[in-house]
């Protein structure tokens, strides 16, 4: 059983929280103090001891814990785990239904009512991302929820918390039967390879689906195309699917070329005639100009901080100069795919980096495109954090293409 404390929200946070706000934040809390042991339930009251909310007490990045619920005599029970879990399987039907596409989320944290949890689908496979030692403690509830109520093959798990370097046999798995990696799964009729027992990252992200697709289906053809930090190389994939003349990928990681054979592979593409370069992207950009390589579709997706020997990249601080340097290097009527996952800035924030970038190099461009998170991403509308992937297409140059 999970304990039970009472916090006090300051007065001028009450109506933020009464207004559906999920997070519960440091600043917000009287008697913060008073939480100790992760996973124990929260109840939320005002400073008249009048209920606020209840919620659970896990550490992630983000704050303290998250409000589930906000009806008084609603219990933080194995039910309502299932009704929350039941909920979110329905309204990702349609993705159960089609055959071309046999991966994405069905269930995605405060968007679905659970902050801290996620659960992705790979073709019967399913996978839960604990993000805090406290949401961890309703393990039991979550998965016999998702053992009542799917068919699957078998579930594993991503503890994204500090596990303090506990068990060494541990593959992630959880129950069913053990799968054989890589499995292959679908999107949009796109083979992608992937990996349960190889930790966080499985191979592809799933959030880019419609990107991918934008991709192959309209700015590919023909093209020239630039990845950079590319991982497994999967806008590659679907540039190549698009018929682009050629692409190049370049990330940091040394398991990148492997992995990015892999996916050509798997979709039938001959990889030897596309290159894939294991390099740092700020130096893949000076030896670029040097060589005066440019390209007609460059991406731009990189972490949101991150350090190599070099250098260290923040998108909030270095997204602009990230945008000045792939400029430098785009064909004229060349589109640059520019997406960060950040989710300390918002839209505009990101805009205002395009603007700036363009501005600095002297040049004009177009916005012709914008994709933020997929459906099955589902977002709190009172958590706009949540809605953090931003993705623009940028056509280098003025106004539309007149030429036919
Ligand atoms: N765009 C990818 C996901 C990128 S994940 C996709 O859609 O699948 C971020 C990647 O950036 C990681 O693979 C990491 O190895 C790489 N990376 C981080 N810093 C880098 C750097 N300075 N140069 C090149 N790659 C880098």
């Amino acid at each position: 059983m999970n304990s039970e404390v009472k916090v006090e929200v300051k007065r001028k946070h009450v109506n933020k929280f009464k207004g559906g706000y999920p997070l519960i934040f440091k600043e917000a809390i009287m008697n913060i103090d008073d939480l100790t042991e992760e996973g124990t339930i929260i109840t939320l009251v005002d400073e008249r001891n009048q209920f606020i909310g209840r919620g659970y007490y896990g550490k992630q990045n983000k704050g303290y814990g998250w409000v589930l619920t906000h009806k008084e005599n609603e219990q933080l029970d194995a039910h309502f785990f299932e009704k929350k879990i039941r909920t979110a399987l329905n309204k990702r039907k349609h993705f159960f239904t089609d055959s071309e596409t046999t991966a994405f989320r069905v269930f995605n944290g405060e968007g679905d009512g659970i902050g801290g949890l996620t659960v992705d689908y790979f073709d019967g496979y399913y996978v839960i991302s604990w993000y805090s030692e406290g949401i961890y403690t309703f393990n039991e509830e979550v998965i016999q929820s998702l053992k009542t109520l799917t068919d699957y093959k078998a579930i594993y798990e991503k503890k994204r918390f500090d596990t303090k370097g506990t068990s060494i046999d541990d593959d992630d798995f959880v129950c069913g039967e053990r799968g054989e990696f890589p499995i292959i799964v679908k999107e949009n009729g796109i083979n992608f390879a992937i990996y349960l027992d190889e930790g966080a990252m499985v191979g592809v992200f799933l959030d880019q689906r419609e990107v991918r697709k934008a991709i192959r289906d309209s700015y590919a053809k023909g093209k020239n195309v630039l990845n950079t930090f590319s991982y497994t190389g999967a806008f590659s994939v679907a540039a190549e699917l698009g018929g682009a003349e050629k692409t190049t990928s370049v990330d940091l990681a040394n398991r990148s070329l492997s992995k990015t054979i892999e996916q050509f592979s798997v979709n039938g593409i001959d990889y030897e005639a596309q290159d894939i370069i294991v390099m740092d992207v700020f130096n893949y950009f000076k030896y670029a100009v040097k060589k005066n390589l440019s390209f007609d579709l460059v991406i731009l997706d990189p972490p949101s901080f991150a350090r190599s020997k070099k250098y260290t990249f923040s998108a909030a601080k270095d997204y602009k100069n990230l945008l000045k340097e792939a400029i430098a290097i785009t064909e004229k009527d060349g589109v640059i795919v520019a997406s960060t996952n950040c989710s300390t800035f918002g839209i505009e924030k990101f805009k205002g980096f395009i603007e700036t970038a363009f501005k600095e190099r002297n040049e004009k461009y177009t916005i012709l495109e914008e994709f933020s998170l997929p459906d099955d991403f589902r977002t709190a509308k009172e958590f706009q954090e949540g809605n953090y992937l931003k993705v623009v297409f940028i056509k280098k140059g003025k106004g539309q293409n007149r030429r036919r």
